[in-house]
């Protein structure tokens, strides 16, 4: 097996095994671009590393061979005192981590080299010496675990003896004083010398990288961007440039169109004189890249030219990281870039316009997280907000959303307090990776420091989650817990800021919001907004249309009142799944239920029947006439009735103190009688679904003869109604042919009555595992299946579905039991292998029998790709997530 790739061997398709960052280093190679020449080791070896506790015992050779092919091609040797070769370690795992694992240059300085380096630079003395002072500096923290603090506190310390206010101020004397003194902090911390020899320094550097892919941030940052924890990183060797050579260097990053809006244009930042970190660190202050033109046109246009070629060879926004070395251009990273869920749409209609995608490709571009969250609410019109409500900054929108929460100045407290319930606005100076806690835990970060590509802003990005950064005029105390904004206004830790990131602005209290522009859209009210909305919506409706052309699955609703009906069919339902009748009996008529529970006699049974088969009709007839023309699928009562009485213990106090007073109640004593009577243990195990209709004479013929009289009703009135009776909680054939042979009585009955043919289809739910078992003998009775997911995860896994969330599922996802809760993404190994059988065992039967699924999964991305492969008819769900759906089942088929 081999371990390492020169970077002329690998290409941008390896990510698996040479990580993201190997990979395009090695595609810009093979493009001719600029990248200094190196190699890399694969994540290959890294995982022999993680599991063994030792490197694979061919890997020291493997390095040797392509350092000596290294050294051979830049005519110089790793570290020799002369002219020393200098080398960059660097992580770079598949999915890219930012900031998350650790990064090494420099390596091959050393007390010997340093002056060689100096000679090499001209006689740069000061450049030689800061150079080392990095190396000893990130060597003793990231490989020697220093204390990070040490070296900046030493560091301060010089500039303060010097007077100096920045690192430029300190002179090669001064920087050699401070090597001097890291070094004695390495041998201090670290209970050993810094080492001087340069093979023994990327050995230990190599090492350092693997180890840093178990760090307990990354496998935070893993856990939240469910980044599997056994991918391992690769390692990047690769000869030095340096961007800190004087005036004429520098470095910088850019994206070859804006990532917050889609634009394109020359949008990145700028550091002269700088080496690597700098610029995301958000140490120095940076110039805008237009900037570089003036600075150093040749290099500016290269750069240019090379952005073309990458947005054209990988027909998607690009981001680059590049260092200018004595006016020579040299490219250190590329990736396919983060962007906004605005910039995903954006740039996907831009690429199709210039020919570079196709639909199909555009689809693959966007996803349904990023649809839901352009569907969330922004702040009213921020010119409104701007006059009714202080702004005390104005930073830069570095992610999209609108974040009201309590100010807090450490993550800390932003985890202590998100825990309690509160909604917090994380505000920082800058953001490093410790970060990370806090940023998940608030609702929207806020930074005095750094520019679009600081650490704050690309993490924000990454998470979905609201950010401003960079807003500089805010003066961010973390001592003493407060932010200072001209004028004196000042926020305390508590105090209630609101913060816009599509804007960058930020307010003083809670700043109303208001609907997004793309839910307006699906709402048909197409308002003429800012252009910005415009463009955005344009690209949602064009996106929209790919994916409704190509996706097989169709998009049902689960709706029980023709509101949310004619909600669902503005946002592009195709009918209704799921009609909840429970949800029909509760408000004013939930006595009429009582009634019906308490009824003694058959008469008072009926009459209780009698009084709620008009206010049923009354409403299927409402829901009919919103889907009209639609299949809409209503399901007969489900839950226990219990929840339609009094709470037991409610009860039991209201009589026991009427007794105590002798004003018993006669109503209330046989409430009473009846809750005791209908109190189970498991009551979602209980006498709920079927099994209610079966017990309780009349009640699910009610349902259908006003589902029937509803239809007969919307044809007179020449409407087109599709209704489906589907019956819940079938275990068995037997209960379902019970109920059918009454349903086809009523139907008929009504049929008959008003001599209309209504072709009224009966089916069930699914959502038992013996139903999904017997699935073949139970569709010789069912016209259609649907999955009722919820019950049925609840029930083959025997978690309670309104229990386990709030109690081991924390431990659950923290251990990676699973990753994510199977009540919200299907278990496609164990729920969704009694789905697939179901399903073939029902065609198999009855050929073209209707398959959907109506459990909460029906909105869910992933399970929608699932029960596309899985070959069902529609998904079913929330009128909100239609959108979503219809989106990923396109996705899906493309
Ligand atoms: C289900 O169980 O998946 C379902 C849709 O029914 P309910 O959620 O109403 O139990
Ligand atoms: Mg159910």
């Amino acid at each position: 097996r081999k371990y390492v790739y020169d970077f002329t061997e690998g290409n941008k398709d390896l990510k698996d095994l040479l990580g993201g960052k190997g990979a395009n280093l090695a595609e810009m190679t093979n493009l001719g671009l600029p990248v200094p020449p190196g190699f890399t080791i694969t994540t290959e070896a890294c995982k022999v590393y993680l599991e063994s506790g030792a490197e694979p015992a061919a890997l020291r050779d493997e390095v040797s061979a392509h350092l000596d092919a290294l050294e051979k091609r830049m005519g110089r040797t790793l570290g020799q005192h002369e002219d020393p070769l200098l080398v960059s370690v660097r992580s770079g795992a598949k999915f890219s981590m930012p900031g998350m694992m650790d990064t090494v240059l420099n390596i091959g300085l050393s007390d010997a080299s340093v002056a060689g380096l100096a000679a090499q630079s001209g006689g740069d003395e000061r450049f030689a010496w800061d150079s080392y002072r990095r190396l000893v500096q990130m060597f003793g923290k990231t490989v020697l675990g220093v204390d990070g603090d040490l070296f900046e506190e030493a560091l301060e310390e010089a500039k303060r003896a010097k007077g100096a206010d920045s690192d430029l101020g300190l002179d090669a004397a001064d920087l050699r004083g401070l090597v001097e003194r890291f070094k004695a902090i390495v041998a201090e911390q670290a209970g050993r010398e810094f080492p001087q020899e340069p093979r023994e320094q990327m050995d230990l550097a190599i090492r350092a990288v693997f180890d840093s892919w178990n760090t307990e941030r990354a496998k935070l940052y893993r856990r939240q961007e469910r980044i599997p924890g056994d991918l391992g990183t690769a390692v990047n060797v690769c000869s030095m440039v340096f961007g800190n050579l004087g005036p004429d260097s520098g470095t910088g990053v850019a994206f070859t169109r804006d990532p917050a809006s889609g634009h394109q244009g020359v949008y990145g930042d700028y550091l002269q004189n700088a080496q690597g970190e700098d610029v995301v660190a958000g140490i120095r202050n940076t110039v805008p890249l237009a900037d570089l033109e003036k600075i150093d046109k040749a290099s500016y246009d290269e750069l240019m030219k090379i952005m073309e070629t990458l947005e054209t060879h990988y027909r998607d926004l690009c981001d680059i990281e590049f260092t200018i070395e004595r006016g020579h251009l040299w490219m250190l990273q590329t990736r396919v870039g983060k962007r906004t869920a605005a910039a995903a749409f954006r740039i996907a209609t831009q690429l199709v316009d210039q020919g570079l995608i196709d639909e199909a490709e555009a689809l693959q571009r966007v996803n349904g997280a990023q649809l839901a969250q352009l569907m969330f609410p922004r702040f009213e019109d921020s010119a409104t907000a701007g006059a009714k409500f202080q702004r005390i900054g104005w930073g830069i929108a570095a992610s999209p959303g609108a974040a009201v929460g309590k100010a807090v100045f450490d993550s800390y407290t932003a985890v202590k307090w998100s825990r309690s319930g509160e909604r917090v606005i994380l505000i920082r100076r800058e953001t490093n990776p410790d970060d990370l806690n806090g940023m998940i835990a608030a609702e929207g970060i806020l930074t005095s420091r750094g520019g679009k590509t600081s650490h704050a802003a690309v993490v924000a990005r990454g998470m979905g989650k609201t950010c401003v950064c960079g807003a500089e005029e805010l003066e961010v105390d973390t001592k003493r817990r407060r932010l200072t904004a001209p004028g004196g206004v000042v926020i305390e830790e508590g105090d209630l800021i609101s913060i816009d990131g599509s804007s960058g602005k930020v307010y003083v209290g809670e700043v109303p919001v208001v609907p997004s522009p793309v839910v307006e859209y699906f709402e048909g009210r197409m308002h003429a907004g800012a252009d910005e909305a415009d463009e955005l919506v344009q690209a949602v409706h064009r996106v929209m249309a790919y994916a409704d052309r190509v996706r097989r699955l169709r998009v049902r609703a689960n709706a029980d009142n023709a509101e949310d009906a004619s909600r669902a069919r503005r946002f592009g339902a195709q009918g209704i799944g799921l009609c909840r009748t429970e949800h029909m009996f509760l408000g004013e008529r939930r006595e009429l239920v009582e009634r019906l529970v308490l009824a003694d006699t058959d008469a008072e049974r009926e009459e209780a029947l009698g009084a709620l088969l008009p206010l049923q009709k009354a409403d299927f007839v409402e829901l009919f006439e919103a889907m009209d023309g639609l299949p809409v699928t209503v399901r007969l009562l489900d839950p226990p009735l219990h929840e339609f009485l009094p709470d037991i213990t409610e009860l039991s106090v209201r009589v026991a103190l009427a007794e105590a007073r002798k004003d018993e109640n006669e109503n209330d004593l046989r409430l009473l009688q009846a809750v005791h009577k209908l109190h189970e243990q498991n009551p979602m195990l209980g006498l709920r679904g079927v099994r209610l209709g079966l017990v309780i004479p009349g009640l699910f013929a009610m349902q259908v003869r006003a589902i029937a009289e509803a239809a007969a009703h919307r044809r007179s009135v020449k409407g087109d109604p599709r209704p489906e009776v589907m019956i819940p909680l079938v275990g068995t054939v037997q209960e379902l042919e019970i109920v059918r042979e009454e349903a086809d009585a009523v139907i008929a009955e009504v049929e008959a009555a008003t001599g209309t043919q209504l072709k009224l289809s009966i089916g069930t739910m699914i959502e038992l595992p013996r139903a999904a078992l017997t699935a073949g003998q139970i569709a010789e009775a069912a016209e259609f299946f649907s999955f009722g997911t919820n019950d049925l995860t609840q029930t083959v896994w025997g978690f309670s579905r309104d229990d386990v969330e709030a109690s081991f599922f924390t431990a659950y996802l923290e251990k990676g039991i699973f990753g994510v809760s199977p009540f919200e993404t299907i278990d496609a190994d164990g729920v969704g292998s009694l789905v697939r059988a179901a399903a073939e065992a029902g065609r198999a039967v009855r050929p073209g029998l209707k398959l959907g699924v109506c459990g909460e999964h029906g909105g869910d991305p992933e399970s929608v790709h699932f029960f596309h492969r899985t070959g069902l008819d529609y998904v079913s769900c929330s009128p909100f997530r239609i959108p979503v759906a219809r989106l990923e089942a396109g996705r899906a088929a493309a």
